[in-house]
Protein backbone atom coordinates (compact mmCIF):
# COMPACT_ATOMS: atom_id res chain seq x y z
CA UNK A 1 0.00 0.00 0.00
CA UNK A 2 1.38 3.42 -0.91
CA UNK A 3 1.34 6.04 1.80
CA UNK A 4 1.92 9.95 1.38
CA UNK A 5 2.76 12.06 4.03
CA UNK A 6 2.25 15.91 3.95
CA UNK A 7 4.41 18.20 6.41
CA UNK A 8 7.93 16.42 7.70
CA UNK A 9 8.20 17.90 10.72
CA UNK A 10 8.65 15.73 13.88
CA UNK A 11 5.27 13.91 13.55
CA UNK A 12 5.71 13.21 9.67
CA UNK A 13 9.13 12.34 9.70
CA UNK A 14 8.90 9.98 12.48
CA UNK A 15 5.26 8.67 10.76
CA UNK A 16 6.87 8.56 7.61
CA UNK A 17 10.19 6.57 8.42
CA UNK A 18 8.52 4.29 11.18
CA UNK A 19 5.49 3.18 8.27
CA UNK A 20 7.87 2.48 5.61
CA UNK A 21 9.90 0.43 8.16
CA UNK A 22 6.64 -1.36 8.62
CA UNK A 23 7.07 -2.27 4.76
CA UNK A 24 4.49 0.31 3.47
CA UNK A 25 6.07 2.40 0.83
CA UNK A 26 5.89 6.08 2.09
CA UNK A 27 6.57 9.54 0.09
CA UNK A 28 7.40 12.00 2.34
CA UNK A 29 5.89 15.67 1.36
CA UNK A 30 6.82 19.33 2.34
CA UNK A 31 6.87 22.28 1.70
CA UNK A 32 10.10 23.38 2.87
CA UNK A 33 12.91 22.77 -0.28
CA UNK A 34 15.47 22.93 1.77
CA UNK A 35 14.54 20.46 4.24
CA UNK A 36 13.64 18.28 1.46
CA UNK A 37 16.90 18.59 -0.08
CA UNK A 38 18.58 18.00 3.22
CA UNK A 39 16.81 14.60 3.34
CA UNK A 40 17.42 13.91 -0.23
CA UNK A 41 21.22 14.42 0.25
CA UNK A 42 21.17 12.03 3.36
CA UNK A 43 20.79 14.69 6.07
CA UNK A 44 18.19 14.99 8.62
CA UNK A 45 16.56 18.13 10.10
CA UNK A 46 15.50 17.34 13.24
CA UNK A 47 17.16 15.08 16.25
CA UNK A 48 15.68 12.12 17.46
CA UNK A 49 17.52 9.28 18.81
CA UNK A 50 17.58 6.55 16.57
CA UNK A 51 15.83 8.56 13.33
CA UNK A 52 18.87 8.83 11.50
CA UNK A 53 19.63 5.38 11.21
CA UNK A 54 15.69 4.52 10.22
CA UNK A 55 15.27 7.12 7.70
CA UNK A 56 18.85 5.90 5.79
CA UNK A 57 17.82 1.95 5.97
CA UNK A 58 14.28 2.55 4.52
CA UNK A 59 15.91 4.78 1.50
CA UNK A 60 17.76 2.51 0.98
CA UNK A 61 15.53 -0.45 0.71
CA UNK A 62 13.46 1.29 -1.52
CA UNK A 63 10.82 2.13 0.50
CA UNK A 64 11.20 6.03 1.55
CA UNK A 65 11.41 8.91 -0.75
CA UNK A 66 11.21 12.72 0.19
CA UNK A 67 9.63 15.17 -2.02
CA UNK A 68 7.89 18.33 -2.61
CA UNK A 69 5.92 17.75 -5.25
CA UNK A 70 2.93 17.24 -3.34
CA UNK A 71 0.11 16.38 -6.56
CA UNK A 72 2.12 13.32 -7.56
CA UNK A 73 2.62 12.02 -4.04
CA UNK A 74 -1.10 12.33 -3.80
CA UNK A 75 -2.00 10.84 -7.20
CA UNK A 76 0.26 7.63 -6.47
CA UNK A 77 -1.16 6.98 -2.71
CA UNK A 78 -4.28 5.14 -1.27
CA UNK A 79 -3.63 6.69 2.08
CA UNK A 80 -2.85 10.38 2.76
CA UNK A 81 -1.75 11.68 6.11
CA UNK A 82 -1.67 15.22 6.91
CA UNK A 83 0.98 16.29 9.61
CA UNK A 84 1.31 20.21 9.16
CA UNK A 85 1.34 22.29 12.04
CA UNK A 86 -1.30 23.78 13.81
CA UNK A 87 0.38 26.54 15.67
CA UNK A 88 -1.60 28.93 18.31
CA UNK A 89 -3.15 32.32 17.09
CA UNK A 90 -2.53 35.43 19.52
CA UNK A 91 -6.04 34.21 21.92
CA UNK A 92 -4.83 30.47 22.11
CA UNK A 93 -7.31 28.96 19.44
CA UNK A 94 -5.24 26.55 17.00
CA UNK A 95 -4.88 28.23 13.94
CA UNK A 96 -5.63 25.43 11.34
CA UNK A 97 -4.56 27.66 8.33
CA UNK A 98 -1.87 24.91 7.27
CA UNK A 99 -4.70 22.20 7.32
CA UNK A 100 -6.82 23.87 5.51
CA UNK A 101 -4.67 24.90 2.71
CA UNK A 102 -3.38 20.89 2.40
CA UNK A 103 -7.24 19.93 2.48
CA UNK A 104 -7.68 21.87 -1.14
CA UNK A 105 -4.39 21.04 -2.43
CA UNK A 106 -5.48 17.40 -1.96
CA UNK A 107 -8.70 17.95 -3.95
CA UNK A 108 -6.99 19.06 -6.58
CA UNK A 109 -4.82 16.40 -7.18
CA UNK A 110 -7.37 13.48 -6.16
CA UNK A 111 -8.03 11.01 -9.02
CA UNK A 112 -8.91 7.58 -7.66
CA UNK A 113 -10.34 7.12 -4.13
CA UNK A 114 -8.40 8.02 -1.05
CA UNK A 115 -8.40 7.37 2.74
CA UNK A 116 -7.20 11.22 4.46
CA UNK A 117 -6.11 10.75 8.02
CA UNK A 118 -5.16 13.66 9.71
CA UNK A 119 -2.78 13.13 12.21
CA UNK A 120 -2.23 17.21 13.66
CA UNK A 121 -3.80 18.10 17.04
CA UNK A 122 -6.78 19.69 16.08
CA UNK A 123 -9.79 21.28 16.92
CA UNK A 124 -12.78 19.22 17.27
CA UNK A 125 -14.86 19.91 14.11
CA UNK A 126 -11.75 19.69 11.93
CA UNK A 127 -12.23 16.26 10.32
CA UNK A 128 -16.03 17.91 8.96
CA UNK A 129 -14.43 20.78 8.14
CA UNK A 130 -11.13 18.82 5.70
CA UNK A 131 -14.15 16.73 3.93
CA UNK A 132 -16.50 19.96 3.53
CA UNK A 133 -13.20 21.56 2.40
CA UNK A 134 -12.41 18.97 -0.26
CA UNK A 135 -15.99 18.26 -1.59
CA UNK A 136 -15.88 22.42 -1.93
CA UNK A 137 -12.37 22.39 -4.31
CA UNK A 138 -13.58 18.94 -6.21
CA UNK A 139 -17.11 20.59 -7.17
CA UNK A 140 -14.99 23.61 -8.25
CA UNK A 141 -12.53 22.02 -10.44
CA UNK A 142 -15.16 19.87 -11.93
CA UNK A 143 -16.56 22.81 -13.03
CA UNK A 144 -14.22 23.90 -14.38
CA UNK A 145 -13.25 20.72 -16.09
CA UNK A 146 -16.71 21.07 -17.30
CA UNK A 147 -16.41 24.59 -18.91
CA UNK A 148 -13.78 26.10 -21.27
CA UNK A 149 -11.19 25.60 -19.18
CA UNK A 150 -10.32 22.04 -19.50
CA UNK A 151 -8.76 23.21 -22.84
CA UNK A 152 -5.67 24.68 -23.47
CA UNK A 153 -5.87 27.92 -24.25
CA UNK A 154 -3.42 27.00 -27.37
CA UNK A 155 -6.27 24.59 -28.95
CA UNK A 156 -8.78 27.09 -28.38
CA UNK A 157 -6.89 29.89 -30.55
CA UNK A 158 -6.17 27.52 -33.21
CA UNK A 159 -10.40 26.64 -33.06
CA UNK A 160 -10.87 30.10 -33.52
CA UNK A 161 -8.35 30.80 -36.26
CA UNK A 162 -10.00 27.40 -37.77
CA UNK A 163 -13.40 28.58 -38.11
CA UNK A 164 -12.83 31.85 -40.78
CA UNK A 165 -11.01 28.86 -42.86
CA UNK A 166 -12.10 25.07 -43.09
CA UNK A 167 -8.89 24.29 -44.37
CA UNK A 168 -5.75 24.19 -43.83
CA UNK A 169 -4.68 26.55 -40.98
CA UNK A 170 -3.09 29.41 -42.61
CA UNK A 171 -1.09 30.88 -39.27
CA UNK A 172 0.51 27.21 -37.92
CA UNK A 173 -0.35 25.42 -41.16
CA UNK A 174 -2.14 22.58 -38.64
CA UNK A 175 -5.55 20.63 -40.34
CA UNK A 176 -8.17 21.21 -38.43
CA UNK A 177 -9.10 16.80 -38.34
CA UNK A 178 -5.61 16.69 -36.18
CA UNK A 179 -6.96 20.11 -33.82
CA UNK A 180 -10.03 18.56 -33.28
CA UNK A 181 -8.36 15.36 -31.60
CA UNK A 182 -5.97 17.33 -29.83
CA UNK A 183 -8.46 19.00 -28.51
CA UNK A 184 -10.63 16.19 -27.69
CA UNK A 185 -7.61 14.35 -26.31
CA UNK A 186 -7.12 17.61 -23.85
CA UNK A 187 -10.51 17.56 -22.89
CA UNK A 188 -10.38 13.96 -22.29
CA UNK A 189 -7.48 14.06 -19.69
CA UNK A 190 -8.74 16.67 -17.98
CA UNK A 191 -12.30 15.42 -17.53
CA UNK A 192 -11.40 11.83 -15.73
CA UNK A 193 -14.67 11.51 -14.47
CA UNK A 194 -17.54 13.68 -14.06
CA UNK A 195 -18.69 13.14 -9.98
CA UNK A 196 -16.56 14.00 -7.21
CA UNK A 197 -14.03 11.31 -6.30
CA UNK A 198 -14.64 9.22 -3.41
CA UNK A 199 -12.99 9.61 -0.20
CA UNK A 200 -12.92 8.77 3.74
CA UNK A 201 -11.80 11.00 6.42
CA UNK A 202 -10.05 9.31 9.73
CA UNK A 203 -9.18 11.41 12.87
CA UNK A 204 -5.83 9.16 13.82
CA UNK A 205 -3.74 11.73 16.33
CA UNK A 206 -0.39 11.09 17.23
CA UNK A 207 1.23 10.59 21.41
CA UNK A 208 4.63 10.41 20.68
CA UNK A 209 6.69 12.28 22.48
CA UNK A 210 10.13 14.62 21.48
CA UNK A 211 13.22 12.63 22.01
CA UNK A 212 11.91 9.36 22.49
CA UNK A 213 9.58 9.75 19.31
CA UNK A 214 10.98 6.33 17.48
CA UNK A 215 10.31 4.65 19.95
CA UNK A 216 6.99 6.08 21.34
CA UNK A 217 5.54 5.71 17.59
CA UNK A 218 6.55 1.82 17.35
CA UNK A 219 5.48 1.03 21.08
CA UNK A 220 2.40 3.17 21.97
CA UNK A 221 0.13 3.05 24.65
CA UNK A 222 -3.20 2.84 22.01
CA UNK A 223 -4.10 3.43 18.68
CA UNK A 224 -6.99 6.10 18.17
CA UNK A 225 -8.84 5.57 15.25
CA UNK A 226 -11.85 8.16 14.68
CA UNK A 227 -14.01 7.53 11.82
CA UNK A 228 -17.36 6.45 10.15
CA UNK A 229 -16.21 4.34 7.53
CA UNK A 230 -15.87 0.52 7.85
CA UNK A 231 -13.63 0.84 4.69
CA UNK A 232 -11.72 3.41 6.23
CA UNK A 233 -11.04 1.82 9.31
CA UNK A 234 -10.24 -1.58 7.75
CA UNK A 235 -7.10 0.36 5.51
CA UNK A 236 -6.08 1.76 8.88
CA UNK A 237 -6.26 -1.49 10.49
CA UNK A 238 -3.87 -2.63 7.71
CA UNK A 239 -1.37 0.08 8.49
CA UNK A 240 -0.91 -0.40 12.03
CA UNK A 241 -1.31 -4.00 12.09
CA UNK A 242 2.68 -4.68 13.50
CA UNK A 243 1.41 -2.67 16.33
CA UNK A 244 -2.09 -5.05 16.30
CA UNK A 245 0.46 -7.69 16.14
CA UNK A 246 2.35 -6.81 19.62
CA UNK A 247 -1.41 -6.10 21.60
CA UNK A 248 -1.49 -2.88 20.97
CA UNK A 249 -5.05 -0.79 22.35
CA UNK A 250 -7.19 0.00 19.45
CA UNK A 251 -9.97 2.97 20.47
CA UNK A 252 -12.24 2.76 17.56
CA UNK A 253 -14.54 5.83 17.80
CA UNK A 254 -15.73 8.81 15.83
CA UNK A 255 -13.25 11.67 14.24
CA UNK A 256 -14.59 13.81 16.96
CA UNK A 257 -14.26 12.06 20.09
CA UNK A 258 -10.70 10.89 18.26
CA UNK A 259 -10.21 15.01 18.22
CA UNK A 260 -11.05 15.38 21.87
CA UNK A 261 -8.93 12.26 23.04
CA UNK A 262 -5.68 13.87 21.91
CA UNK A 263 -6.73 17.22 23.24
CA UNK A 264 -7.89 15.97 26.63
CA UNK A 265 -4.26 13.53 27.14
CA UNK A 266 -2.41 16.54 26.36
CA UNK A 267 -4.13 19.04 29.09
CA UNK A 268 -4.59 16.13 31.69
CA UNK A 269 -0.72 15.22 31.44
CA UNK A 270 0.34 19.34 31.62
CA UNK A 271 -2.33 19.43 34.65
CA UNK A 272 -0.37 16.28 36.69
CA UNK A 273 2.71 18.43 36.16
CA UNK A 274 1.57 21.64 37.11
CA UNK A 275 -0.04 20.31 39.99
CA UNK A 276 3.52 18.72 41.53
CA UNK A 277 4.78 21.96 40.78
CA UNK A 278 2.41 23.57 43.11
CA UNK A 279 3.06 21.43 45.92
CA UNK A 280 6.87 21.83 45.04
CA UNK A 281 6.27 25.18 45.87
CA UNK A 282 4.83 24.88 48.94
CA UNK A 283 7.19 22.57 50.06
CA UNK A 284 9.81 25.85 49.29
CA UNK A 285 7.63 27.35 51.83
CA UNK A 286 7.70 24.34 54.85
CA UNK A 287 10.68 22.40 54.30
CA UNK A 288 8.38 19.47 52.77
CA UNK A 289 10.49 16.95 50.32
CA UNK A 290 8.95 16.95 47.49
CA UNK A 291 11.16 13.96 45.65
CA UNK A 292 9.09 12.01 49.03
CA UNK A 293 5.95 13.28 48.13
CA UNK A 294 5.54 12.68 44.90
CA UNK A 295 7.20 9.05 45.71
CA UNK A 296 4.50 8.36 48.06
CA UNK A 297 1.50 9.27 45.57
CA UNK A 298 3.13 7.33 42.48
CA UNK A 299 2.81 4.18 44.37
CA UNK A 300 -0.46 4.78 45.26
CA UNK A 301 -1.84 2.43 42.03
CA UNK A 302 -4.60 5.29 40.86
CA UNK A 303 -2.40 7.98 40.94
CA UNK A 304 0.74 6.54 38.98
CA UNK A 305 4.59 7.52 39.40
CA UNK A 306 4.95 9.27 35.55
CA UNK A 307 4.94 13.06 35.35
CA UNK A 308 4.84 13.80 38.90
CA UNK A 309 8.68 15.69 38.78
CA UNK A 310 8.39 19.22 39.62
CA UNK A 311 10.48 21.57 37.81
CA UNK A 312 10.41 25.26 36.32
CA UNK A 313 6.98 23.86 34.49
CA UNK A 314 5.67 22.24 31.14
CA UNK A 315 7.03 23.17 28.08
CA UNK A 316 7.47 21.98 24.52
CA UNK A 317 5.62 22.48 20.91
CA UNK A 318 2.72 21.21 22.51
CA UNK A 319 1.25 21.08 26.20
CA UNK A 320 1.16 25.07 26.49
CA UNK A 321 -0.59 25.18 22.67
CA UNK A 322 -2.68 22.25 23.55
CA UNK A 323 -3.83 23.49 26.59
CA UNK A 324 -4.56 26.83 25.26
CA UNK A 325 -6.47 25.44 22.43
CA UNK A 326 -8.27 23.50 24.71
CA UNK A 327 -9.25 26.10 26.85
CA UNK A 328 -10.38 28.49 24.11
CA UNK A 329 -12.07 25.50 22.46
CA UNK A 330 -14.36 25.38 25.55
CA UNK A 331 -15.03 29.09 25.77
CA UNK A 332 -15.98 29.12 22.08
CA UNK A 333 -18.71 25.79 23.28
CA UNK A 334 -19.42 27.97 26.21
CA UNK A 335 -17.89 26.46 28.68
CA UNK A 336 -15.71 28.17 30.96
CA UNK A 337 -12.77 25.39 31.77
CA UNK A 338 -11.57 26.84 35.28
CA UNK A 339 -9.52 24.10 36.11
CA UNK A 340 -7.56 24.50 32.57
CA UNK A 341 -7.47 28.29 33.26
CA UNK A 342 -5.61 27.76 35.97
CA UNK A 343 -2.99 25.34 34.99
CA UNK A 344 -1.77 27.93 32.08
CA UNK A 345 -1.31 30.76 34.67
CA UNK A 346 0.40 28.92 37.01
CA UNK A 347 2.38 27.42 34.35
CA UNK A 348 3.50 30.62 33.34
CA UNK A 349 3.83 31.64 36.94
CA UNK A 350 6.26 28.26 37.70
CA UNK A 351 9.17 30.28 35.32
CA UNK A 352 8.60 33.38 37.09
CA UNK A 353 9.15 31.49 40.63
CA UNK A 354 12.72 30.05 39.49
CA UNK A 355 13.67 33.71 38.54
CA UNK A 356 12.31 34.61 42.07
CA UNK A 357 14.62 31.79 43.30
CA UNK A 358 17.67 32.92 41.33
CA UNK A 359 17.60 36.42 42.79
CA UNK A 360 16.65 35.40 46.01
CA UNK A 361 20.38 34.29 45.89
CA UNK A 362 22.24 36.62 44.13
CA UNK A 363 20.07 40.09 44.53
CA UNK A 364 20.17 42.60 41.83
CA UNK A 365 21.04 40.76 38.88
CA UNK A 366 22.30 43.70 36.49
CA UNK A 367 25.73 43.05 35.69
CA UNK A 368 25.60 39.49 37.32
CA UNK A 369 26.57 36.48 35.24
CA UNK A 370 25.03 33.41 35.45
CA UNK A 371 25.42 29.89 33.77
CA UNK A 372 22.80 28.29 31.97
CA UNK A 373 23.39 24.18 31.53
CA UNK A 374 20.51 23.08 29.69
CA UNK A 375 18.12 25.02 26.78
CA UNK A 376 16.14 22.27 24.71
CA UNK A 377 12.93 22.38 26.48
CA UNK A 378 13.89 18.26 27.60
CA UNK A 379 16.28 16.13 27.26
CA UNK A 380 17.21 14.32 24.14
CA UNK A 381 15.85 17.03 21.66
CA UNK A 382 17.11 20.14 19.88
CA UNK A 383 13.83 21.43 20.10
CA UNK A 384 13.73 25.03 21.80
CA UNK A 385 9.81 25.99 21.22
CA UNK A 386 8.22 27.32 24.79
CA UNK A 387 11.44 26.18 26.28
CA UNK A 388 11.12 26.95 29.79
CA UNK A 389 14.83 27.50 29.81
CA UNK A 390 14.36 29.99 26.37
CA UNK A 391 11.53 31.43 29.15
CA UNK A 392 13.70 32.15 32.44
CA UNK A 393 16.64 33.54 30.43
CA UNK A 394 14.64 35.91 28.87
CA UNK A 395 13.38 37.02 32.27
CA UNK A 396 17.00 37.50 33.27
CA UNK A 397 18.15 39.42 30.22
CA UNK A 398 15.32 41.66 31.44
CA UNK A 399 17.08 42.25 34.77
CA UNK A 400 19.85 42.83 33.05
CA UNK A 401 21.81 39.82 33.58
CA UNK A 402 24.41 38.28 31.32
CA UNK A 403 24.31 34.60 30.28
CA UNK A 404 26.59 32.49 29.60
CA UNK A 405 25.27 28.86 28.13
CA UNK A 406 25.45 25.45 26.56
CA UNK A 407 23.21 22.76 25.63
CA UNK A 408 24.24 19.84 23.80
CA UNK A 409 21.70 19.96 20.74
CA UNK A 410 20.03 23.23 21.33
CA UNK A 411 22.39 25.82 20.68
CA UNK A 412 22.02 26.37 16.74
CA UNK A 413 18.28 26.84 17.27
CA UNK A 414 18.88 29.00 20.22
CA UNK A 415 21.45 31.45 18.38
CA UNK A 416 18.72 32.05 15.88
CA UNK A 417 16.69 33.45 18.36
CA UNK A 418 18.95 34.97 21.23
CA UNK A 419 22.26 35.50 19.34
CA UNK A 420 23.63 37.88 22.30
CA UNK A 421 24.24 34.89 25.07
CA UNK A 422 27.52 33.50 25.29
CA UNK A 423 27.72 30.01 23.68
CA UNK A 424 30.43 27.77 25.58
CA UNK A 425 31.38 24.04 24.36
CA UNK A 426 30.80 22.45 27.40
CA UNK A 427 29.81 22.47 30.76
CA UNK A 428 33.30 23.63 32.50
CA UNK A 429 34.02 26.73 30.10
CA UNK A 430 29.55 27.56 30.88
CA UNK A 431 30.61 28.19 34.70
CA UNK A 432 33.60 29.51 34.88
CA UNK A 433 33.32 33.23 36.34
CA UNK A 434 29.74 32.79 36.72
CA UNK A 435 28.01 34.20 39.74
CA UNK A 436 25.64 30.76 40.01
CA UNK A 437 24.65 28.21 38.21
CA UNK A 438 21.21 27.26 36.88
CA UNK A 439 20.81 23.53 35.11
CA UNK A 440 17.70 24.28 33.31
CA UNK A 441 17.36 20.87 30.92
CA UNK A 442 17.37 17.55 32.95
CA UNK A 443 20.58 16.02 29.74
CA UNK A 444 21.75 13.05 31.05
CA UNK A 445 25.12 14.01 30.94
CA UNK A 446 24.45 16.95 33.58
CA UNK A 447 23.88 14.67 36.41
CA UNK A 448 27.08 13.24 36.54
CA UNK A 449 29.30 16.88 36.43
CA UNK A 450 33.06 16.89 38.04
CA UNK A 451 31.02 19.16 41.12
CA UNK A 452 34.55 19.94 42.80
CA UNK A 453 35.82 21.73 39.20
CA UNK A 454 32.57 23.74 39.21
CA UNK A 455 32.47 24.68 42.47
CA UNK A 456 36.31 25.91 41.90
CA UNK A 457 35.47 27.40 38.39
CA UNK A 458 32.18 29.45 39.55
CA UNK A 459 32.63 32.66 41.18
CA UNK A 460 30.74 32.33 43.91
CA UNK A 461 29.26 28.44 44.50
CA UNK A 462 25.51 28.92 43.71
CA UNK A 463 23.55 25.96 42.21
CA UNK A 464 20.23 26.81 41.34
CA UNK A 465 19.09 23.11 40.30
CA UNK A 466 15.44 23.32 38.39
CA UNK A 467 15.26 19.45 37.21
CA UNK A 468 16.52 18.30 40.92
CA UNK A 469 19.08 16.36 39.24
CA UNK A 470 20.97 16.23 42.40
CA UNK A 471 21.03 15.51 46.53
CA UNK A 472 20.63 18.75 48.17
CA UNK A 473 22.63 17.29 51.49
CA UNK A 474 25.79 15.99 48.70
CA UNK A 475 25.87 19.64 47.40
CA UNK A 476 25.37 21.04 50.79
CA UNK A 477 28.39 19.07 52.25
CA UNK A 478 30.40 19.66 49.04
CA UNK A 479 30.22 23.95 50.42
CA UNK A 480 27.61 24.28 47.69
CA UNK A 481 24.81 27.09 48.36
CA UNK A 482 22.08 24.90 46.56
CA UNK A 483 18.51 24.87 45.73
CA UNK A 484 15.94 22.92 43.97
CA UNK A 485 12.43 22.67 43.42
CA UNK A 486 10.18 21.85 46.50
CA UNK A 487 13.63 20.56 47.91
CA UNK A 488 16.41 22.36 49.67
P1 LIG B 1 6.50 20.84 12.50
O1 LIG B 1 6.33 22.30 12.48
O2 LIG B 1 7.77 20.23 13.00
O3 LIG B 1 6.26 20.25 11.02
C1 LIG B 1 5.21 20.65 10.18
C2 LIG B 1 5.72 20.57 8.74
O4 LIG B 1 4.62 20.78 7.84
C3 LIG B 1 6.76 21.65 8.39
O5 LIG B 1 7.94 21.03 7.92
C4 LIG B 1 6.08 22.47 7.28
O6 LIG B 1 6.98 22.96 6.32
C5 LIG B 1 5.13 21.46 6.69
N1 LIG B 1 4.00 22.02 5.95
C6 LIG B 1 3.13 22.99 6.32
N2 LIG B 1 2.24 23.22 5.35
C7 LIG B 1 2.53 22.38 4.32
C8 LIG B 1 1.98 22.14 3.03
N3 LIG B 1 0.92 22.83 2.59
N4 LIG B 1 2.56 21.22 2.24
C9 LIG B 1 3.63 20.52 2.66
N5 LIG B 1 4.20 20.70 3.88
C10 LIG B 1 3.66 21.62 4.70
O7 LIG B 1 5.25 20.27 13.33
P2 LIG B 1 5.20 18.96 14.25
O8 LIG B 1 5.87 19.21 15.55
O9 LIG B 1 5.56 17.78 13.45
O10 LIG B 1 3.62 18.92 14.57
C11 LIG B 1 2.67 18.63 13.56
C12 LIG B 1 1.33 18.42 14.24
O11 LIG B 1 1.38 17.28 15.09
C13 LIG B 1 0.87 19.57 15.12
O12 LIG B 1 -0.51 19.69 15.06
C14 LIG B 1 1.29 19.12 16.51
O13 LIG B 1 0.50 19.70 17.52
C15 LIG B 1 1.04 17.64 16.43
N6 LIG B 1 1.86 16.83 17.33
C16 LIG B 1 3.16 17.16 17.56
C17 LIG B 1 3.92 16.36 18.41
C18 LIG B 1 5.36 16.72 18.70
O14 LIG B 1 5.91 16.17 19.65
N7 LIG B 1 6.00 17.59 17.93
C19 LIG B 1 3.36 15.23 19.01
C20 LIG B 1 2.05 14.90 18.73
C21 LIG B 1 1.30 15.71 17.88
Amino acid sequence: MKICIIGTGYVGLVTGTCLADFGLSVTCVDQDKNKISLLNSGGVPIYEPNLAPLIEKNISAGRLTFTTDLKKAVEQSKVIFIAVGTPPNDDGSANIDQIEKVAQQIASSMNEYKVIVNKSTVPIGTAAKIKEIINKYQTLSLRATEGSAAIPSSVIAREQSDRSNPGLNRRTGVSPVYDVIARSEATRQSQPTSKPIDFDIVSNPEFLREGSAVYDFTHPDKIVIGTTSDRALKIMQEIYRPLYLIDTPFVITNPETAELIKYACNAFLATKITFINEIANLCDKVGADVHQIAKAMGLDGRISPKFLHPGPGYGGSCFPKDTEALYHFASTCGYDFKLLKGVISANIRQRELMVEKIKHHLGDLNGKTIAILGLAFKQNTDDIRESPSIDIIKLLLKEEAKIKCFDPLAMDNTRKILPSLTYCQDEYETVEHCDALVIATEWNQFRNLDLTKIKKLLKSPILLDLRNLYEPATLKSLGFIYEGVGRK
